[in-house]
This record gives C-alpha cells, sequence and structure tokens, in this order.
C-alpha cells in the first residue's frame, strides 16, 4: 500500500499513460500502477545502484518484469525513444535537483505529462515549468504525520506565472484547501517568531528582518 504522497502521485497519472518513474528508489510507484493497470508499462529510471535494486526486488516480487524496465541512468538519461513515455514522474526530491533533472533531460521531451513533487523550492520548479513551455495542469498538497507535500501537474502549453503563483501554486492558491491554509499559517507564525525575535534584538534595520516583513505581508495579502 502506497503512502498517502505516493497515492496521490499515482492518482495524478493519466489513465493508461507510459510511465518513467525517475529516482524512483523502490519502484512502488510503479508496481501499483501497474497492479491496478492504471499503466501498461513503467520505466524506472535510478542513478544509485541500491535504490536500483531495490527496485528490481519489488518488480520481480510482484512478477512485473515483463512491464516495468529498471534502468540504472541519471535523470532522463534512463528515457529511450522506444519507451514512447507518455508520463513522467520526478517524486520525493529536492526542488533544485528536479529542476536540474529536466534542464538536463531537455532534449528528451516534451511529454504529455510532467508530475513533479518536490520537497523544497516548490517555487523554482513552477517557475522552471513557465520557461519552458510547461502549463501547471493541476496542483494538490498532501498531508502525511507531520509533513505536507506539494504535487505540481505539468502539461504542455504556455502559462504567464505571477509572483504569487510561483511563490503559492496557482491552483493551490485557488483551491485553498485546509492543508493548504495549515501550511502558509505555519510559515506566517514562523515568519512572525523570528520577527519579533530581532526586534527584540534591535535589528529592525537589518535586511533579514525587512525581507522577512516583506515575506509575511505577502502571505496575509495573497492567502488569508
Ligand atoms: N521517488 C520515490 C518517492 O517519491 O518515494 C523515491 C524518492 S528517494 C527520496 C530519491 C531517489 O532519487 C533516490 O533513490 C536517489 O538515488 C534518486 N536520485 C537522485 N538523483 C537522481 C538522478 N539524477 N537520477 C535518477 N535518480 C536520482
Amino acid at each position: 500500500k502506497l503512502s498517502p504522497r505516493l497515492a496521490a502521485v499515482k492518482d495524478l497519472v493519466n489513465d493508461q499513460a507510459r510511465v518513467a518513474d525517475i529516482g524512483s528508489d523502490h519502484a512502488y510507484l510503479a508496481a501499483a500502477l501497474l497492479l491496478e493497470k492504471k499503466s501498461e508499462f513503467a520505466l524506472v529510471g535510478e542513478v544509485a545502484q541500491g535504490p536500483l535494486e531495490n527496485a528490481i526486488h519489488t518488480v520481480a516480487h510482484y512478477g512485473l518484469s515483463d512491464q516495468v524496465t529498471c534502468r540504472l541512468a541519471d535523470g532522463l538519461a534512463a528515457i529511450e525513444p522506444a519507451d514512447r513515455i507518455e508520463t513522467v514522474v520526478i517524486a520525493g526530491m529536492g526542488g533544485l535537483l528536479i529542476e536540474k533533472i529536466l534542464t538536463a533531460g531537455q532534449d528528451k521531451g516534451p511529454f504529455n505529462q510532467l508530475i513533479l513533487q518536490p520537497n523544497t523550492d516548490q517555487a523554482a520548479v513552477r517557475l522552471w515549468l513557465s520557461k519552458n513551455s510547461y502549463r501547471i495542469d493541476q496542483e494538490e498538497i498532501v498531508q502525511e504525520g507531520h509533513h505536507r507535500y506539494e504535487i505540481i501537474v505539468a502539461v504542455p502549453g504556455q502559462q504567464e506565472l505571477t509572483r504569487a503563483d510561483w511563490t503559492f501554486g496557482p491552483k493551490l492558491l485557488q483551491a485553498k484547501s485546509p492543508v493548504f491554509l495549515a501550511k502558509w499559517k505555519q510559515e506566517r507564525s514562523r515568519a512572525a517568531e523570528v520577527l519579533s525575535r530581532l526586534e527584540n534584538a534591535q535589528q529592525t534595520g537589518s535586511e533579514k528582518y525587512v525581507n522577512l516583513q516583506k515575506k509575511l505581508n505577502f502571505i496575509n495579502q495573497e492567502v488569508f
């Protein structure tokens, strides 16, 4: 059974798409897609030997070796034209690494669907998409334990993003789900805490103070 985060990623995959899961580790997502017959082919890409072995183990355990190919490769280099990949998933990594993988693999695309789940630097990922002829089609924010995970689904297209869009996520900002509001409430109280510490230290003139104050105002103005 998948974690809520990976289950949400899986649900966003286009039905019957040929999927590449880049940085797959255990290949749980690929296995679930095949076992649920949501997909008939998945490619698993891994840059590291240990995780690749985890993936191969899962695939063999579920008897999916005919439908799931596992390759040792850096990023989108795992994808070959004959795979006819339609959906690329990159989940559970930092946003800057996702951006790097997408930039390095630009000759491989465009793909019908990108499903990205950056653990950090979500704004950088959104900016990359808008600068590289993708538009954000769907977004989700999922709570799992103490963590909240953002999932961004992009499709080929043009999109101008405002600062609020790339900071908060255009679809997330529209929907303002309880999990989204909880995230920004927390960000807001963290910022307020640091601000009051800086005030006590009489550092209200510092660049840090000014920037945090701006961030706090922006959150209040756009989200709440
Ligand atoms: N995608 C799975 C998930 O969301 O649960 C696993 C995430 S795991 C934290 C990140 C995986 O990405 C690791 O197994 C790591 O080896 C792999 N990875 C990191 N950089 C990579 C790259 N450039 N190309 C392929 N895989 C990469």
